[in-house]
């Protein structure tokens, strides 16, 4: 049914860059035989699942977005894939995103942009839209995204859907395409708070294949989503997630989700973290200070695209060649910035101190869970915006993540869920939630009373 929904709608939507249409039968057949024989089926036996084109699958493409992957069929499963087939879950196939995960509306994809199912003009978030579009638009009940610096949760929010980052170090980046290793996080995406929580359970856990893996118990993210509860709780709402750039309907939705928590039982506490106004800028150096180490990998001998290899060129001249016709745009800009923040003479001045502000920002969140349980805010300022209407301007772009970069840059964990409609567009506004780490039950149990 999802196949051939996918058939039906997806020319329009442009969720899936590649649909693995017998693969997904082959695992839907496997598993009904499975049952046949009696034997013990997977927590997610035969639901199918859109995934996220930057993990690795043994024998289907994976682009990550971008033209200089085109055509490499990768040899092995990411972690990732193999908890998922190891669950019975059938992968539909590889979803569209942002050129290496970087930007929040899908438009820096090599492959074109992707529809908000709501309103096709408009764009569906970013990097992960394509796997936002595919639960929006009903191809697929669940899905994965990966969020670097908002990827799972922004797109969440303009589609209405549900979308958790975990607690940096829970689930495996083995075979998760890099783009920024100390901010990128897998996470679960699906169309109710359960969902995602029994999609959590599935991905999360340690392995010995990622050194920055958490070794320690997944928690009880499901018991927490069937439980749902915020009596007793003290909720935070920071004062510097509000003001200029926030549109009406988005706060009017906000404000009413944080009086019925009130309602529910939750007491509400105001904070102040004065770092969090540098979040952005310090994201902006960090990550594409990493990411141009992180692609330097893809020198057109490796993988993938090689161009100019005719045999009167050196390595050097077809690695350049390579990487000018294989990388877009945004990739290039953030590999330049990292390039140069990273330089000696300017690495204190610009790596230096976003580092030290990651560290101030870090003591914000700490200082706040002292006195608060969870935090929640709105997950970006503004509705999904039109295609097309910010990509000649790269600052009005990154303002999409103002809200969920803070926690990237600290290393908890953050869940989006539908809070209502804004009443001036008619599109989903979303509401966030903010857990110290390793807590990240406490988001299926607050989201699972408010939803
Ligand atoms: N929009 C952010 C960026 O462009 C977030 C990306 C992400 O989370 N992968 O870097």
């Amino acid at each position: 049914a999802h196949l051939a929904r996918i058939e039906s709608v997806d020319e329009k939507v442009n969720a899936f860059l590649y649909v693995d249409r017998e693969g997904a039968l082959a695992q839907a057949r496997a598993v009904d035989a499975k049952r046949e024989r009696g034997e013990k089926l997977g927590l997610l036996a035969g639901v199918p699942l859109a995934l996220k084109d930057i993990f690795t699958t043994e024998g289907v493409p994976t682009t990550v977005g971008s033209k200089i992957l085109e055509g490499w069929i990768p040899p092995y499963d990411a972690t990732l894939t193999k908890r998922l087939k190891a669950a019975d879950v059938v992968i539909l196939g590889k979803t569209n995103m942002d050129e290496f995960a970087m930007g929040s509306s899908t438009e820096n994809s090599a492959f074109g942009p992707t529809g908000n199912p709501w309103d096709l003009t408009k764009i569906p978030g970013g990097s992960g839209g394509g796997s936002s579009a595919a639960l929006a638009s009903f191809q697929a009940p669940l899905a994965i995204g990966t969020d670097t610096g908002g990827s799972i949760r922004q797109p969440a929010a303009v589609t209405g859907t549900v979308g958790v980052k975990p607690t940096y170090g829970a689930v495996s980046r083995f075979g998760m395409v890099a783009f920024s290793s100390s901010l990128d996080q897998g996470g679960p995406c699906a169309r109710t708070v359960l969902d995602a929580a029994l999609l959590h359970e599935v991905i999360a856990g340690h392995d010995p294949l990622d050194s920055t893996s958490i070794d320690a118990p997944v928690p009880p993210v499901v018991e927490a989503a069937r439980n749902g509860s915020v009596a007793g709780m003290r909720v935070g709402v920071v004062k510097q997630f509000r003001g200029e750039g926030y549109q009406a309907g988005v706060m009017q939705r906000f404000d009413e989700s944080v009086e019925l928590l009130k309602e529910l039982g939750a007491e509400i506490v105001e904070l102040d973290c004065p770092s969090f106004d540098k979040a952005l800028a310090a994201y902006y150096l960090i990550a594409p200070s990493e990411c141009s180490s992180n692609l330097a990998r893809f020198d057109g001998l490796r993988y993938g695209l090689r161009e100019g290899d005719d045999g009167s060129r050196s390595a050097e001249d077809v690695t350049a060649l390579t990487r000018a016709a294989g990388f877009g745009p945004e990739v290039k800009r953030r590999i330049m910035i990292g390039t140069y923040a990273l330089s000696s003479g300017y690495y204190d001045a610009y790596y230096g101190s976003a580092q030290k502000v990651r560290t101030l920002i870090t003591k914000d969140f700490e200082k706040s869970f002292e006195q608060v349980d969870v935090i929640v805010s709105p997950t970006t300022p503004t509705t999904a915006f039109a295609i097309g209407e910010r990509v000649d301007d790269p600052m009005a772009m990154y303002l999409a993540d103002l809200c969920t970069i803070p926690t990237n840059l600290a290393g908890n964990a953050a869940m989006s869920l539908p809070c209502g409609l804004a009443p001036e567009d008619g599109l989903p506004v979303g509401l966030q939630i903010i857990a110290p780490a390793m807590k990240d039950d406490r988001l299926y149990k607050v989201g699972a009373a408010v939803e």
